[in-house]
């Protein structure tokens, strides 16, 4: 055990907590209610944790630590959405939401600091990407956020108290299945009954469409999956999400219909980012319905369309709201359950797509998009002219 740097506790899923516990010379059972007093009663300091021998309270104090990210603001938007940005080091900061509804509290978390996916329509790719973040920084993020919200009700740490934060997405800044293990790590303590005890069908990863992690994701940790789909064909698709250039539409599909398998739901959620003029035609529905609904081999889905949430310098636009439900209306004539997400927190820049946090570039794609000036998505497409956002 490295004895110089303490440990983050936050950093250990359930298994590495064990193996912890075994070098300090402590029984698995320790694990447990080491992760109880850190994930369910919010305590970070080691002398609160009375149920723990002196002697281990004093070992971990002196080899420990329990630390989140530090918060660098706190947004709460006139519709109760609620944005904290957290700093994670070397000028990156990433940010996280709390979505309160009727019956439950949604929590949108981030995974990386920036992504290096670059959606054509996504504020978070414009930025570029700097680094995976670490299992203690994703569950972090839900660690804070609900004992934050505990505190805003009166809920004392210490004590098993209300749960606060329901669901989880990994739906916030970055590609989950682009930092695999770390997001798997963090999915493994949202779901321990002996830490957060969400149930598989109440936590959610969100992908671009990483062919290969998606297949990892259903040996080692099926949850609800979520596919950000934004288009009909490939040659729309390849400009959308550059990563359908590496994995195409037909090995998607075969993908999530492999997921299904082993998936605590037995549909996926496709995401469609409503773009005006851009991915929003009736064509555009009917291939749809024909891309998920083959006749051999359907794709058990329903879909969740997103109006488009302007950022500056996008050059895109919203779809109308008649024409969002035009489109719906050819999904739902089809059999395929389609909601429109209603655009949450977009006083605050909360929204989908919106988060930008604050991302030390290292893939330079701003340099490269200059380069690009003109970018011309081709057939039946406009024209954009994609500026920089910032130098
Ligand atoms: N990287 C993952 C998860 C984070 S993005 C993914 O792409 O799925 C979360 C969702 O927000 C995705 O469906 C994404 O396509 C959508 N999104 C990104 N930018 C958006 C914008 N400007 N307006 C609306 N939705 C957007
Ligand atoms: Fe990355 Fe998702 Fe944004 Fe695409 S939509 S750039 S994959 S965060």
């Amino acid at each position: 055990m490295d004895m110089t740097s303490p440990t983050n506790l936050l950093d250990l899923d359930p298994l590495q907590l064990v193996k912890y516990c075994g070098e300090l010379g402590e029984k698995p059972f320790r694990a447990k209610q080491l992760q109880r007093w850190i994930h369910q009663f919010g305590v970070s300091d080691f002398g609160e944790m009375t149920d723990l021998a002196k002697s281990l309270r004093s070992k971990l104090a002196d080899n420990a630590i329990i630390a989140a990210p530090a918060v660098i603001s706190d947004h709460i938007s006139t519709d109760g959405t609620r944005k904290w940005l957290l700093d994670v080091g070397q000028g990156n900061a990433v940010e996280t939401v709390f979505i309160p509804e009727e019956n439950r509290g949604t929590l949108c978390i981030s995974t990386q600091a920036g992504c290096a996916v670059n959606c054509l329509f996504c504020s978070t790719g414009k930025q570029g990407f700097n680094r995976n973040l670490t299992v203690g920084e994703i569950i972090g993020q839900l660690w804070m956020a609900e004992f934050a919200l505990r505190a805003s009700k009166g809920i004392p740490s210490g004590v098993k108290g209300e749960r606060q934060i329901s669901n989880v997405v990994l739906m916030g800044m970055g590609e989950p299945l682009l930092n695999f293990d770390a997001s798997v790590g963090a999915l493994k303590l949202m779901l321990d009954d002996n830490a957060y005890g969400l149930s598989r069908r109440r936590v959610t990863v969100s992908t671009s469409g990483v062919v290969p992690m998606i297949d990892r994701l259903s040996q080692e940790c099926p949850v609800a999956l979520a596919v950000s789909l934004h288009a009909s064909n490939d040659a729309l698709r390849d400009r959308l999400v550059p990563m359908n250039r590496k994995h195409t539409l037909a090995d998607l599909m075969a993908a999530c219909r492999r997921y299904l398998e082993h998936a605590p739901r037995d549909f996926i959620t496709f995401e469609y980012c409503m773009l005006e003029d851009v991915n929003d035609s009736d064509a555009h529905a009917r291939e749809l319905v024909s891309l998920v609904k083959n006749k051999t081999n359907p794709v058990s889905c329903k879909f969740n369309l997103i109006p488009f949430n302007p950022y500056p310098a996008s050059g895109l636009r919203r779809s109308s709201p008649a024409r969002v439900q035009a489109f719906a209306q050819i999904l739902i004539d089809a059999g395929i359950v389609t909601t429109t997400r209603k655009t949450r927190g977009e006083d605050i820049d909360a929204a989908c797509g919106q988060l930008a946090g604050e991302v030390q570039d290292r893939t330079n794609v701003l340099g490269r998009m200059a380069k690009m000036k003109e970018y011309q998505p081709g057939s039946g497409m406009k024209t954009f002219t994609i500026r920089e956002e910032r130098a």
